[in-house]
């Protein structure tokens, strides 16, 4: 392992664009370590002033919908474009079997070989607020490394959502058309969360099928009630592996950017997004504390058989615990 670098190693290669000590910061960032995270905490304050200048997508969807192959395709697109696109990944598999729905090497092979391209598969954590608090933490180093469009990607399945939610501004759903939702794994809530749709692999013999989804889809959107910035989900149809649908994509993240930028949402939903991550730190922080406290564990401990008995009330003794925790 590399040794660490100094704050200001840190801080002036990321501003320069270094992508190998940028790569170095994440690692730092994810470092459970003391010594890192107060270093690495220092670091994320150091280059606040040069974020926020890009736009954040949040891609998701089940396993198998298309997501490597979309970012593959929409992040080469955007390159053409002239845009910095990085790539981060949330895959909340990796906490519990260490194995990763995500990480395979194998995926993005295209745009990880591009040298303007950057991606980084998830950070892991033991916690999901902890994997939250560190992707926010990756993706603010990669703004003020210059990259102006990061793409936070995480299977469709579980809380991850909304942690991803909590830290884009703009949730992009893909879908396929011919699965029920069911089948599809998606909650309700998902597309709940969602700005727009994207129901890929729609090409050839599943063109009909991919174009009834795309009626469906609208029609069930709008049944949800109409979200505070005034926005109301598209759905778009194309193919991540022939490109098409892409470039309406794009529209649509660029006209949403334009509408909530006007009416004041971008930023608004910027602010609350800062307030929740500072709440979650806290509540991360008090939690850990909270665990690693003596008399909370040794009156833990011998309360634990009356609570598994349910011969003690749990809220009392969470009453209890909790006096004796801030007494301490
Ligand atoms: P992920 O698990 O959501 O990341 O899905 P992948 O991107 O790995 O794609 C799963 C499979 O679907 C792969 O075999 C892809 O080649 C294929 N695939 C992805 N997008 C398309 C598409 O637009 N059309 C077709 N026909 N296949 C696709």
């Amino acid at each position: 392992m590399s040794k660490r670098l100094s704050l200001e190693e840190y801080k002036s290669g990321i501003l320069s664009g270094n992508r190998a000590v940028l790569s170095r910061a994440i690692t730092l960032i994810e470092s459970t370590l003391a010594a890192d995270s107060e270093l690495a905490s220092q670091l994320v304050q150091e280059i606040l002033p040069a974020t926020g200048k890009s736009i954040r997508i949040g891609i998701t969807g089940v396993p198998g919908v298309g997501k490597s192959t979309f970012i593959e395709s929409f992040g080469s697109m955007l390159l053409e474009k002239g845009h910095q696109v990085a790539v981060l990944a949330v895959d909340p598999s990796s906490q519990k079997t260490k194995g990763s729905i995500l990480g395979d090497k194998t995926r993005m092979e295209k745009l990880s070989s591009d040298k303007r391209a950057f991606i980084r598969p998830s950070p892991t954590g033991s916690t999901l607020g902890g994997v939250s608090a560190k992707t926010r933490e990756a993706m603010l180093l990669c703004e003020a490394a210059g990259f102006n469009v990061i793409l936070i990607e995480t299977v469709g399945v579980g809380q991850s959502e909304t942690a991803v939610k909590g830290m884009v501004d703009f949730f992009l759903l893909l879908m396929l058309a011919g699965a029920g939702d069911e089948l599809q794994g998606i909650k309700k809530g998902i597309m709940e969360m969602a700005d727009g749709l994207f129901i890929n692999k729609a090409e050839g013999k599943n063109l009909i099928e991919a174009k009834k989804a795309k009626a469906n889809y609208s029609n069930a959107l709008h049944l949800f009630p109409m979200s505070e910035n005034g926005w109301s989900p598209k759905v778009f149809l194309g193919s991540s592996l022939d490109g098409n649908g892409l470039e309406e994509v794009w529209e649509m993240i660029c006209s949403f950017e334009a509408i909530t930028l006007e009416r004041g949402f971008w930023k608004k939903n910027r602010e609350n997004q800062r307030l929740n991550w500072l709440n979650e730190a806290v509540q991360d922080l008090l939690g850990k504390a909270f665990v690693a406290n003596k008399e909370v564990n040794t009156l833990l401990e011998k309360s634990a058989l009356q609570i598994k008995s349910g011969a003690l009330n749990p809220m009392i003794l969470a009453k209890h615990l909790t006096k004796l925790f801030l007494k301490s």
